[in-house]
């Protein structure tokens, strides 16, 4: 559970959001699992000539429960795809995942029975970095894209600058007030009153 799941409704902190964004994006902390040849590339990453220190995640962690991203490097065959699920299930909240690589993206060239044809299919993916494999530059790019993408996040969604109410929508899923909101709130006529006594009236 975020931060955000325990604030009322209806509460816009957009100075802390900012700030929680930023701490948020500088401290990823991967799961240390591999899959197949990406794996290498991944490992490459994490060693001294890429340094991802830099970015706050030389801690790749053996434990998902430790760990707020999932870094899917490989194709993902029928057999491991429950497994993959119930690592994501067990790392805590907010997290998110990068499918890298074209098999881990697609399936890749694996076009078959045996391989889950995108990660997706299983779990929410954040970013899709391309290539077979891709080198450790393209999955630098693609964490340096989900740091971007982490910092904007919004507690509650907001209309962008210039986007219309329709386009909003469609993008967030928003729906406006439903009926049970506009039933709770205050009617006209129906002020608290409050009587002489000291007592609150609806
Ligand atoms: S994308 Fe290429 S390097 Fe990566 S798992 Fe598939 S075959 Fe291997």
């Amino acid at each position: 559970m975020g931060l955000e799941a325990r604030l009322p409704d209806g509460i816009l902190l957009t100075s802390v959001e900012k700030f929680i964004g930023w701490a948020r994006a500088g401290s990823l902390w991967p799961a240390t699992f591999g899959l197949a040849c990406c794996a290498i590339e991944m490992m490459a990453t994490g060693a001294a000539h890429y340094d991802l220190a830099r970015f706050g995640m030389e801690v790749f962690r053996a434990s998902p429960r430790q760990a707020d991203l999932m870094i899917v490097a490989g194709r993902v065959s029928q057999k491991m795809a429950p497994i993959v699920r119930t690592l994501y299930d067990q790392m805590p909240e907010p997290k998110w995942a990068i499918a890298m690589g074209v098999c881990a993206s697609t399936g890749g060239m694996f076009n078959n029975y045996a391989i889950v044809q995108g990660v997706d299919h299983i779990i929410p993916v954040d970013m899709y970095v391309p290539g077979c494999p891709p080198r450790p530059e393209m999955l630098m790019d693609g964490i340096l894209k989900l740091h971007e993408k982490i910092r904007a996040e919004q507690f509650v969604p907001r209309p962008r600058k210039g986007e219309s109410m329709e386009d909003f929508r469609r993008r967030s899923g928003w729906q406006g007030p439903q009926p049970d909101d506009i039933a709770a709130m205050p009617q006209p006529g129906g002020l608290h009153q409050v009587l002489g006594s000291g007592q609150v009236r609806a």
